[in-house]
């Protein structure tokens, strides 16, 4: 099969790079490379932001009904074409086949479409003075705005930052992770087909350091959205800063699972705690990777788990019966491997997993990690308080909520927290301290796309989702009139 050739979209058209040059995109199921992507450069940035800025103003101006029909064809025109994505999206990050089908991209779908809907009504606030005069919000597009993603969910969170943004009328420079750029570019071209205005979606795809920093030093981005790992964050808030920025970030996340002693541990229950260290091989910021269980369930709770997690089957990603698909890249793939290698060092008892797997035929190449259960390792250890982002959960006892509490808001992170009890009061007591963006109480993943999202500490500044996206990406500016 030949190699597919993605292309930028810049000003309304697929263009290939200014310099001609491409990055070989692999397949994480084999190992080989299976399409090239634009290695673009500031020049390429520089094309893309003067296309968005010519179309600022009209697209500023176009009536909100009509961006939020724009929209909503998008989103038909991916939903006409599922099965393509969902391979696409498959093939390009090593998911399953069956999560990017039933998850990835009818999120996708949906986050075009909520913003679509939401958009419409939205109204802002006035305040009247009762010495005679009234005060109006208005809330105005901020111009050309850039939205730079990561390749864990590659078209779910490249949507969920273009929509909001196009919605409130911002015109557009995106790029997607150069590791799995393929979906954004297939959405650039139905974006064509969808009727959008020339520049007012460009998508510029290349390396982070290269594209990603030349999108946030430029002087006619008004504000980056972000969503990636901790350490690229804190460059972007150090390039954005002389400029002041807006800037929202979606960063990394050290998130526990707490198991009371009174949780309902039904088997569907189960599979929810063990789905939330595990789907998508770990790789969603918000997989709890400290697994905390009251000590006095621990040993029942652990033999149940366990049994769960050994029956977990790594395989092709495009097998319906594989419940865990290759790690994206081979860098990522060997930054987990030294994770538990040094959870061993550390003097942690794999429990389960902890190796590698090479699976035969054409995918004897693929980079496949055992699902792996460590335990025996303290709070502090470097195992329990770095983001290990792959397929890796360490048990953890605790004796009391205080203990609990003190273990599950002790790392540099705050993304989410999800909490296992029947205890109705502990449920709102406990959700209450944790110092986490998002709680989820016997649930996990349960998402509502009107809700705020993003974290505390070290995961990231400002919130997504909602209202809070929309106001993200507009100016609020206040009108008084007296009269
Ligand atoms: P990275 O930070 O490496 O990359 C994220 C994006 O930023 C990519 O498009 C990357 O491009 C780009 N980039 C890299 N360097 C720069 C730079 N100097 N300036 C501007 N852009 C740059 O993260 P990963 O792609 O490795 O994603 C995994 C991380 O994302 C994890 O830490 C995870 O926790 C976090 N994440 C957070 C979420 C949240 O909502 N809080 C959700 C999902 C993931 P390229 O890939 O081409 O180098």
């Amino acid at each position: 099969m030949p190699s597919l050739r993605l292309a930028n979209l810049i000003d309304g058209r697929l263009q290939a790079p200014h310099l001609d040059r491409w990055l070989e995109v692999f397949e994480p199921a084999t190992g080989e490379v299976f399409a090239h992507c634009p290695d673009s450069t500031a020049e390429d940035v520089a094309d893309a932001v003067a296309a968005a800025q010519r179309a600022s103003s009209a697209w500023a101006a176009t009536p909100t009904e009509q961006r939020a029909r724009l929209l909503h064809r998008l989103a038909d025109l991916i939903e006409a074409r599922l099965d393509a994505f969902a391979a696409l999206e498959s093939r390009d990050s090593g998911k399953l086949l069956s999560l990017a089908r039933s998850l990835d991209i009818p999120r996708a779908v949906s986050n075009l479409r909520y913003f679509a809907a939401a958009v419409v009504p939205w109204s802002s606030e006035s305040h009247a003075m009762e010495l005679g005069a009234i005060n109006y919000t208005l809330r105005q597009p901020l111009g050309v705005v850039g939205c730079i993603s990561p390749w864990n969910l590659p078209l779910y969170l490249f949507t969920w930052k273009i929509a909001p943004a196009l919605a409130a009328g911002n015109t557009v420079v995106a790029k997607p992770s150069e590791i799995t750029p393929c979906t954004a570019a297939l959405l650039g071209e139905l974006s064509i087909e969808a009727g959008f205005p020339p520049g007012v979606l460009n998508i510029v795809q290349g390396r982070g350091p290269i594209v990603g920093q030349a999108i946030v030093e430029h002087a006619g981005v008004k504000a980056v959205s972000f969503t990636g790992s901790t350490k690229t964050g804190a460059q972007i808030a150090t390039a954005a800063a002389p400029h002041f920025k807006k800037l929202s970030l979606e960063l990394g996340g050290k998130n526990p699972a707490i198991v009371f002693a009174d949780a309902d541990l039904s088997d569907a229950n189960l599979d929810t705690i063990v789905r939330s260290g595990f789907a998508n091989q770990g790789e969603i910021c918000l997989c709890g990777s400290r697994l905390l269980v009251q000590r006095t369930i621990y040993d029942n709770f652990r033999a149940r788990y366990l049994e769960r997690v050994r029956a977990l089957r790594v395989g092709d990603p495009l097998d319906a019966s594989s419940d865990l698909g290759a790690l994206v890249s081979q860098p990522h793939f060997d930054k987990v491997m030294g994770c538990i290698a040094q959870a061993r060092d550390e003097g942690g008892h794999i429990l389960c997993g902890g190796q590698s797997i090479t699976l035969p035929g054409r995918h004897a190449g693929g980079w496949y990690v055992a699902p792996t259960v460590i335990e025996g390792l303290g709070p502090n250890t470097a195992t329990n308080q770095q983001e290990i982002f792959g397929p890796v959960v360490s048990l953890i006892p605790f004796e009391d909520e205080a203990e609990a509490l003190a273990i599950a808001n002790g790392t540099g992170y705050g993304l989410a927290a999800s909490l296992w009890t029947t205890d109705l009061a502990r449920a709102h007591r406990f959700g209450a301290q944790l110092d986490f963006g998002i709680v989820w109480i016997n649930c996990w993943l349960l998402r509502d796309l009107r809700t705020p999202f993003g974290g505390t500490k070290q995961s990231g500044l400002g919130r997504e989702g909602g209202v809070e996206a929309l106001r993200f990406f507009t100016e609020p500016k206040n009108i008084c009139i007296r009269y």
